[in-house]
């Protein structure tokens, strides 16, 4: 079950106000978060002191919102509060993060669950940026945009079509064409090349290598970053990768860079590798990560680089849970 807030200010204190705002506001929420009317549990009201023509539910009700239970409530006087607003709460049976709508100049509250929030996190591999991104988009219920998946993807396609990475032209060609998509069930991002689940496909020593070297070509960044920016500006994300707070999203106000020794990072992906039943060795792995590492933050266009305003977390001693709750602790601190 989700909450999804809302509010819109009315012109007057007339009822006929309040139903064209109510039906309005309540109609955009339903399009916003794709609403069927059995997804609606129940809807809250609460109105400005100011307010006395009617009834927010009552408007509601009016305008269809019949099926399911309708409150109202009046707020006390407080100084400084909108004048003649209705806020609203839609609780409704969905597993997508709820998109608020905020209508006539109703301001937002809280500015977490309110607005778009976005998260960047960056490091270098084996830094533990999916785990912890994980376990921050679980706290906060927003999505984890794993962006290095989309770079993997592309180099997976170079594979299939058989291109010499060396050939910028011809990974243009096939990355231009690329049919790639993100898709999220169950709360896990599926990344979906020409249709088919490739999320598995692609955490292979191997890929990781070639995503490193297609991720160089800047129309290749290019293409990525347009998808996620588009992303990031749809729903509250966070997204981790190389380049996300120095290129994707400068403007992010929560940016983080995990940072462990090489032969810490090493150890983790080895025995992710190992638990995968692969028979890698910890010094094949060590030469890889360091090869990825040098490859990733030597190339010309946007390189792994820590932005100048991100906190840097050191995760060489911590666990997961402490690296996500340290980072949870600084986002609500600003929040
Ligand atoms: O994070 P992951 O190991 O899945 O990323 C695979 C590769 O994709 C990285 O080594 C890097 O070269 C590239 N990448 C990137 N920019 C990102 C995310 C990943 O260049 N934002």
């Amino acid at each position: 079950m989700k909450a999804i807030r809302g509010a819109t200010t009315l012109a007057a204190d007339e009822p006929s106000e309040m139903r064209g705002k109510v039906r309005e506001l309540l109609e955009r929420i339903v399009s916003a978060n794709k609403l069927r009317v059995g997804d609606i549990i129940c809807i809250m009201f609460s109105s400005t002191a100011d307010i006395r023509c009617m009834y927010p539910a009552k408007a509601a009700r009016e305008a269809g919102f019949s099926a399911c239970p309708l409150y109202s409530s009046s707020e006390p006087e407080i100084d400084g509060s909108l004048d003649l607003c209705v806020r609203v709460m839609v609780l409704a049976d969905i597993d997508r993060a709820p998109k608020p709508v905020y209508l006539h100049g109703a301001r937002v509250l809280r500015r977490d669950v309110a607005q778009i929030i976005n998260i960047a996190l960056d490091g270098p591999a084996g830094s533990g940026k999916s785990t912890v991104a994980k376990m921050v988009a679980k706290k906060f219920d927003i999505l984890y945009l794993d962006t290095g998946a989309m770079y993997r993807a592309a180099a997976l396609k170079c594979v299939k079509e058989g291109v010499d990475y060396a050939e910028g032209s011809q990974v243009e060609r096939v990355v231009g064409n690329i049919d790639l998509k993100v898709e999220y069930r169950d709360g896990r991002q599926l990344t979906l090349l020409d249709g088919a689940d490739v999320s598995d496909q692609i955490r292979t020593p191997q890929i990781s290598m070639l995503a490193s070297y297609v991720s160089a070509y800047p129309f290749v960044r290019k293409k990525m970053v347009e998808l996620q920016r588009r992303i990031a500006s749809e729903v509250s994300c966070i997204l981790d990768g190389r380049d996300i707070g120095t290129n994707v999203l400068p403007d992010c106000p929560f940016k983080f860079y995990l940072t462990a020794s090489p032969e810490v990072r090493a150890r983790r992906r080895y025995e992710e590798e190992r638990a995968k039943g692969s028979s890698v060795t910890f010094e094949d792995t060590l030469k890889e990560l360091n090869e990825r590492d040098a490859q990733d933050r030597n190339r010309a266009v946007a390189p792994l680089k820590c932005a100048d305003d991100a906190v840097v977390v050191d995760t060489s001693e911590m666990t997961a849970e402490e690296v996500a709750d340290t980072i949870c602790r600084k986002i609500q601190e600003s929040i």
